[in-house]
C-alpha cells in the first residue's frame, strides 16, 4: 500500500518515489506511487494538485485503500520526482483547520452542532443546527475563534485503537471503524478526521466570518481563513477606498453620504416625472392641433416604449382617437385606442408584422412591436397608418 506522506510528513512538498502501478484509461493514465503526499479528495476537502516528473496531476482520488493520481500521459521512467502545489495545499490546511476550530467554538458558546462543511474555490461554509444565530452571536464566535488562534494551540493528528477511541470525548462518532485518525486541538476538542491540518492554530492566521444565512433549520456560516481572509480584506478595502474617494469622505460616513445621495436621486426622479407630465400636456395639444380625423400619429426620436405607451393611453382615453406612435430610439411602435373602435390592434399586428420583420402583439385595445432597424419601423408605421385610414373611411 502507498505510504501516505500527507499523514507521516505533512509538510513534504517535494519527493522522489517509484510508480508501482499504471492503469490505462480513456483519456490518460491512473498511476499509483510507492509514497505520496498528494491528498485525495474526501471529507469535504478538495484534492491536492501538482506534478509528477513535470506532468500535471489532473486529479487525486481514493480507490479502496489506494491513492490514485490521474495524468494526461506517462513519465519516461518509473522513478519520478513529485512536486506538490503547496499554495493550494496550505490554503486547504488553513480552511480545514479553521473549520475545526470554528465548529468547536460554535458548540462551546451556543451548543450548536456542525451538520455539514463545504470547501470550494470561492466559498467555505459550515451549516450549524440552529436556524437563528444572530449577528451578535456570530461576532462573539468570531472573536473567540481568533482568540484561540492567538493561543497558538497544538493541533495533533494521530491514529488510535478501538479501545483508545472509547475513552475519547469525540464531537461525533467516526465514519470509519478501523484505523481511526484523531485530530486533537489541544484543550479544545477531539475530532475523527482524515484531512490535512496545520500544526498549530496560529498557522490558521485569522478566521473571518463573512455572513450567516438562514437555511431551513440551520444557519450557514460563510467564512474565510488565513490568506483567503486577507485577500477578502484587500478586495473589500479596494471597494471601500474607491467609494470613499467618490463620496469625498471617510469610511464611517460613506453610508450616510449614500443615504443623502439616494434621497437627492429620488427628488430628481420626482422632478423629472413632473416635467415629463408637463411636457406631455404640451405635446398632446400640439399633436391634436395638427390632426385631422380620428388618428393621432407621431414618430419620436428620443422616447422609450414605456413613455410611448403611457402617452398613447392617455390621449386615447381623453380624446377617443386611435393613437399610432413610433420611436426610432428603440425601434418600437405602439397602436392604441380606448375600446370604442372595432379595430383589434393585437390581431392586426399579428397578421402584418412578419412582412416587416417585426415582433410583438397585444390586446384588441393596444399592441406594441419591436423591429431590428429604423427602416422597418418607418415602413410599418406608414403601412399601419394607410391601412387604418382606409378601414375607418
Ligand atoms: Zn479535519
Amino acid at each position: 500500500m502507498t505510504t501516505k506522506l500527507y499523514y507521516s510528513s505533512p509538510k513534504t512538498d517535494q519527493w522522489k518515489t517509484n510508480i508501482t502501478e499504471i492503469i490505462e484509461i480513456a483519456h490518460g493514465y491512473d498511476v499509483i506511487l510507492e509514497e505520496t503526499a498528494f491528498y485525495p479528495s474526501g471529507g469535504g476537502q478538495p484534492c491536492d494538485l501538482g506534478s509528477i516528473d513535470g506532468i500535471t496531476v489532473l486529479d487525486v482520488y481514493m480507490d479502496g485503500n489506494e491513492v490514485v493520481h490521474r495524468l494526461e500521459h506517462l513519465p519516461e521512467t518509473s522513478n519520478v520526482t513529485c512536486i506538490l502545489d503547496w499554495t493550494r495545499r496550505f490554503d486547504h490546511m488553513q480552511q480545514h483547520s479553521g473549520q475545526h476550530l470554528l465548529s468547536a467554538i460554535c458548540l462551546e458558546l451556543f451548543q450548536t452542532k456542525t451538520v455539514s462543511f463545504h470547501m470550494g474555490i470561492e466559498h467555505v461554509t459550515i451549516d450549524v443546527d440552529q436556524p437563528n444565530l444572530t449577528n451578535e452571536q456570530l461576532i462573539m464566535i468570531e472573536e473567540e475563534v481568533n482568540r484561540q488562534i492567538y493561543q497558538n494551540r497544538n493541533i495533533h493528528p494521530y491514529f488510535v485503537t478501538n479501545e483508545q477511541l472509547l475513552s475519547l470525548p469525540l464531537v461525533k462518532p467516526p465514519k470509519v471503524t478501523e484505523n481511526v485518525r484523531i485530530v486533537e486541538i489541544e484543550g479544545i476538542e477531539y475530532n475523527a478526521c482524515g484531512g490535512t491540518h496545520v500544526a498549530k492554530t496560529g498557522e490558521i492566521g485569522i478566521i473571518k466570518i463573512l455572513k450567516g444565512e438562514r437555511l431551513k433549520d440551520t444557519t450557514r456560516i460563510h467564512f474565510k481563513c488565513g490568506l483567503r481572509a486577507l485577500q477578502e480584506f484587500q478586495a473589500t478595502m479596494q471597494i471601500t477606498n474607491a467609494l470613499s474617494e467618490k463620496f469625498h469622505t471617510g469610511r464611517k460616513d460613506i453610508l450616510d453620504r449614500f443615504g443623502k445621495w439616494e434621497e437627492e436621486l429620488n427628488q430628481l426622479h420626482a422632478r423629472i416625472a413632473n416635467l415629463e407630465e408637463q411636457n406631455n400636456s404640451y405635446l398632446e395639444k400640439e399633436l391634436l392641433s395638427e390632426t385631422e380625423g380620428n388618428i393621432i400619429k407621431h414618430i419620436f426620436s428620443d422616447k422609450s416604449l414605456k413613455e410611448l405607451q403611457k402617452l398613447a393611453a392617455k390621449i386615447a382615453a381623453e380624446h377617443h382617437v386611435i393613437v399610432l406612435f413610433a420611436t426610432t430610439a428603440e425601434n418600437k411602435i405602439v397602436l392604441t385606442h380606448d375600446g370604442s373602435k372595432t379595430l383589434s390592434c393585437g390581431a392586426f399586428y399579428k397578421e402584418h408584422l412578419p412582412a416587416f420583420n417585426g415582433k410583438g402583439g397585444g390586446s384588441p385595445k393596444s399592441a406594441q412591436a419591436g423591429f431590428s432597424s429604423n427602416e422597418d419601423v418607418l415602413r410599418f408605421f406608414q403601412f399601419v397608418y394607410k391601412e387604418i385610414q382606409q378601414e375607418i373611411l
